[in-house]
């Protein structure tokens, strides 16, 4: 019930309407006892930004979500970064203190989250991350919060994969860890990887026959590996499918998407628990997965 008290948290983008984080938040938000929440979708076009973030404050928002095409330009507005966010360049969640809005990354925590219950010595893995896009620098900086072997990053381009190394740098954690390679490569590398994860769309529906490997790359899927795909309409991808086929443990996108607003409604309540499993059936029910 939405009364005269009810506190305002919210998502920002452009377009917002596709968004499933209101359905998430709002269900959770409803099974957390005294909590006076509500969550709203709030369609910001890039120019507004600035006047949008200096409404937030005058009307009281406490928190919000930051989705395309505001997840890099947010970062002015801001006060205090988190270290991960500032790694991998992007903040997905902001929240107000009392000195101004202050961000991080929850990606790279919603990402790891199933990957940390698996008994695995990381120290061994190799990883093989394809894609190099936005989603990337959370699952680099995941993995390397994990502490993998390596982590080899396959890209189409090579001008953006060495743009992407390059902002690694000046972090030890991950460029000690990373290296580049073209599409060419993918026969070489799967053979040794433990974790493959695939982070661009291809496979996503409605193209929901594409992969981003071929019937005969996938056959160089080690049986006891991990395969991860960021997508989760289908569910399972034709990439997880094929890795099904070769004998390996898959996750799809769902529950790093699940994870990642888990974190950020931790932070916004400043609960140490919040409705998890509600937050995944809110989806799945939305989706049509159940
Ligand atoms: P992005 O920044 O646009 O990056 C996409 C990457 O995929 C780029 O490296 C791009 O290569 C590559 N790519 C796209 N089409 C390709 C093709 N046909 N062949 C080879 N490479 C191709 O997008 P993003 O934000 O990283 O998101 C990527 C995927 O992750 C999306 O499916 C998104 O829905 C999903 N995602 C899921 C979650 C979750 O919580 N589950 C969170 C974030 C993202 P170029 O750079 O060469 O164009």
């Amino acid at each position: 019930m939405i009364s005269g008290k009810t506190r305002l948290l919210g998502v920002i983008g452009h377009p917002i309407g596709h968004s499933l984080s209101p359905v998430m938040h709002n269900a959770a938000l409803a099974q957390m006892a005294s909590s006076d929440f509500v969550y709203v979708a709030f369609p910001i076009a890039p120019d507004d930004l600035k006047t949008a973030v200096c409404g937030f404050e005058s009307i009281g928002v406490e928190g919000f979500s930051v989705t395309i095409p505001h997840k890099q330009a947010i970062m002015s507005e801001l006060v205090h970064i988190s270290e991960l966010a500032q790694a991998i360049g992007a903040v997905n969640t902001v929240w107000k203190m009392p000195d101004g809005w202050h961000g991080t990354n929850t990606d790279i925590t919603g990402f790891i989250a199933p990957l940390v219950e698996l008994d695995c010595d990381w120290s061994e893995v190799n990883v093989v991350c394809l894609g190099n896009g936005g989603a990337a620098r959370a699952i680099v900086a995941g993995c390397a919060q994990l502490g993998v072997r390596s982590i080899q990053v396959v890209g189409r381009s090579v001008a953006k994969l060495e743009e992407f190394r390059q902002s690694f740098q000046s972090i030890d954690s991950i460029r000690d860890r990373l290296s580049i390679h073209t599409w060419d490569a993918i026969d070489n590398l799967l053979p040794n990887a433990g974790l493959i994860v695939n982070t661009t769309p291809i496979g996503m529906a409605p193209n929901t026959e594409a992969s981003p490997l071929t019937a005969s790359q996938a056959q160089k899927i080690q049986s006891g590996s991990i395969a991860y795909d960021l997508i989760y309409t289908p569910s399972p991808t034709q990439f997880l499918q094929q890795a099904q086929q070769q004998g390996a443990q898959v996750f799809d996108g769902l529950e790093m998407l699940v994870q990642q607003g888990a974190e950020a409604l931790k932070i916004w309540t400043g609960r140490s628990e919040v409705p998890v499993a509600v937050m995944r059936r809110s989806l799945q029910e939305k989706l049509g997965l159940l």
